[in-house]
Parts: structure tokens; C-alpha cells; sequence
């Protein structure tokens, strides 16, 4: 198929606005704060932060990956940051978050594959804020157990980690990734004792109805307890085209058979991204 082109209404937002939000957003440029929700410009930042909720990268900004969806950079990465952990979890004592969804680039240079400084953080993140639970959105560290266990082992709230698409494109849409072994590693979380699971696909990729609906079957076959459905769109020309901007009706129905299927939470709309409305799926 063609590439899909004008956005329909239903992508399109307004600005956001706010006390929380002005607040939150002179924070972030005062103290250079990094999070996702401004650097991928994401729709839902006045909604989010309203509520409490931010999500922040770590293990730099390049990445050792190549997703033809990801609008992060590839190449040779940075050196560690040891002090990241502690600037993260003062970050989050600043913003005053409730609610922190953290993530990373992939570290495949890494021996540890960063798994270290993913641990490091969310102990770093409730030493200094007890109160504020957290989604760790973990790489798949090539499904090495001994890498996911030391995110086992701090054991956050929410762990999820995203199949992004259908069985068939995912080596179109991440070249380095195996659809098996993502919910090897989902069911492995699982099995060690995570409480909830989550995982997120974008649509408008190409995928057909009844790949999608494999692929939640999927996800239920292996324990997820969670599972965000949203719209992919084009970070820059160089990414992969839209291939179809998927109808609310569509999302809903999808919403629905995920529902049928007994998952805890099912987040499916146009705007939906893997952390939207997280602070929802610890209840
Ligand atoms: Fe930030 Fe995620 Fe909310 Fe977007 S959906 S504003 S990235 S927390
Ligand atoms: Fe982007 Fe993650 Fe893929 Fe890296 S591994 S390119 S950060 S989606």
C-alpha cells in the first residue's frame, strides 16, 4: 500500500496548557531534565504531567539499534554516566512525580548490557522517593536471564518491555529484535514473580486485523498483564511511512477483543503510547 497521508482530526491536539504543566515545563529547561515526554514532543505531555506522570531515558541518548520507527539516534554510544542514577531520581523528587516510567536505549556494546545502571536507578529513584511507583520499560537485553534478573531483583511495578508490531514486520520494523524472543522475555519476568507485565504495539504499519489480534494472543499466552495499542507516526522522512491511520472504531474493537481476553488494563487509541496514562496500570 501507498503511504497513508493527511493526519485525521482525531491525531490532531492542542497545546498543552496548565499550572502543572508551565510549572513542570521550567523545571525541565532550568535543570536540563531528560525527559521523553519533550524530547519526542509527545501529544499527551499537558495530560501526563497533569496527573503526575513523566517518563525519563537512560544509558545516553545513542543507541546501539536501528528501529525504522524509533526516532532516537544510532551510533557509537556514550560512555556511562554513574551519576545518572541519582540524577534521575532528582529529577523526579523535582518534578514531584508520582508516577515515573523509565527507559533506555539499548546497550548492546555493553558487557552488562546496561542492566547495572538500570538497577542502580530505580533503587536511586525510591531511596529518594519513596513514594513514587515506577514502570521500568526494559530492552530485551537478547534475552540473557542474568541481565533481567537484576531488574527482577528491584523489582518496579510496572516491568513491560514493547513488541511494537505484528510477528511478520517486526524485522522490517526492528531489524535487530525477534518477536520470539520478546515474549521470552515477557514470559520470563512473569515467571520470576513480576507482578504486572505490559507491552505496547503501534499500528498503521501495514499489520492486518487478524496479525494484530495474534499478536494479543500471543501476549495473553504468555502472562502480560498489560497492553497499550497506539497509532505509529513518522518521527522524520527517513523513518518508515505511515501506512494507514488506523479509525477510532478500530481501536475500540481491538480495545474490546483484548478486554475478552482478560487482560488487567487495555489502552487503545490513536494517541496512546506505551506510557500514556501509566499511573493507571499499578491500580
Ligand atoms: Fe510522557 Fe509518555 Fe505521557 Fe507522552 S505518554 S507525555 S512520553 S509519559
Ligand atoms: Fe529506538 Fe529502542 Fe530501537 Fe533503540 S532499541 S532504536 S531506542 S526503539
Amino acid at each position: 500500500t501507498a503511504p497513508a497521508k493527511n493526519k485525521p482530526k482525531w491525531l490532531r491536539v492542542k497545546l498543552p496548557t496548565g499550572k502543572k504543566y508551565t510549572e513542570l515545563r521550567g523545571l525541565v529547561n532550568k535543570y536540563d531534565l531528560h525527559t521523553i515526554c519533550t524530547s519526542g514532543s509527545c501529544p499527551n505531555m499537558g495530560e501526563c504531567w497533569a496527573e503526575g506522570t513523566a517518563t525519563f531515558m537512560i544509558l545516553g541518548n545513542i543507541c546501539t539499534r536501528s528501529c525504522g520507527f524509533c526516532g532516537v539516534k544510532t551510533g557509537r554510544p556514550e560512555t556511562i554516566d554513574w551519576e545518572e542514577p541519582e540524577k534521575v531520581a532528582r529529577s523526579i523528587k523535582l518534578m514531584n512525580i508520582k508516577h515515573a516510567v523509565i527507559t533506555s536505549v539499548d546497550r548492546d556494546d555493553l558487557k552488562d548490557m546496561g542492566s547495572i545502571i538500570w538497577a542502580e536507578t530505580v533503587k536511586a529513584v525510591r531511596r529518594m522517593n519513596p513514594t513514587t511507583t515506577m514502570e521500568t520499560l526494559i530492552p530485551d537485553f537478547q534475552g540473557i536471564e542474568r541481565h533481567i534478573d537484576r531488574i527482577v531483583e528491584v523489582s518496579p511495578e510496572v516491568v513491560s518491555h514493547n513488541m511494537e508490531t505484528v510477528r511478520r514486520l517486526t524485522r522490517e520494523v526492528r531489524i535487530q529484535a525477534k518477536y520470539d524472543r520478546s515474549l521470552q522475555v515477557l514470559k520470563y519476568l512473569k515467571d520470576q514473580g513480576i507482578n504486572r507485565t505490559k507491552s505496547g504495539i503501534m499500528l498503521g504499519l501495514g499489520e492486518k486485523e487478524e496479525e494484530v489480534i495474534e499478536t494479543l494472543h500471543d501476549l495473553k499466552e504468555n502472562n502480560v498483564d498489560i497492553v497499550t495499542i497506539g497509532q505509529y507516526l513518522q518521527p522524520s522522512k527517513k523513518h518508515l511511512p505511515v501506512k494507514q491511520f488506523i479509525t477510532p472504531d478500530q481501536f475500540k474493537k481491538y480495545e474490546d477483543i483484548g478486554k475478552e481476553l482478560g487482560f488487567r488494563h487495555v489502552e487503545s487509541g490513536a494517541l496512546v503510547r506505551s506510557s500514556y496514562k501509566a499511573h493507571k496500570h499499578i491500580e
